[in-house]
């Protein structure tokens, strides 16, 4: 190991421990995970893009997804490429895979 990164380490590590310590003395507790979820109501415009494309299996705006990939990676990449892609590819608005399920 670089001597470098071993005292990158020893600072972040002495840095911790005093914030830890800090944390201690001034009566801090650790806050439940929870707490740092919010639910929030959906907007209206992304509401409507859910329920119009979303909400249905293979609806329109994950096909349209699929389209844009398809011609962005048109002539760059094989078939094969351009599927592994879409199998991995998830919808933005709702965060479902774009391909149905096989
Ligand atoms: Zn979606």
């Amino acid at each position: 190991m670089a001597p470098s990164a071993m005292t990158r380490r020893r600072v972040l590590l002495t840095g911790a421990a005093v914030l830890s310590g800090f944390g201690a003395a001034a009566g801090l507790r650790p806050r439940p995970a929870a707490a740092a979820f919010a639910q929030q109501e959906m907007p209206p415009d992304v509401e409507k893009l859910y329920l119009a494309g979303c909400s249905v299996a293979d609806g329109p705006t994950h096909q349209r997804i699929i389209d844009e990939t398809r011609a962005r990676l048109a002539g760059t990449a094989t078939d094969d490429e351009i599927r592994a892609v879409l199998a991995r590819l998830t919808c933005p608005i709702c965060g479902c895979p774009v391909l149905p399920p096989a």
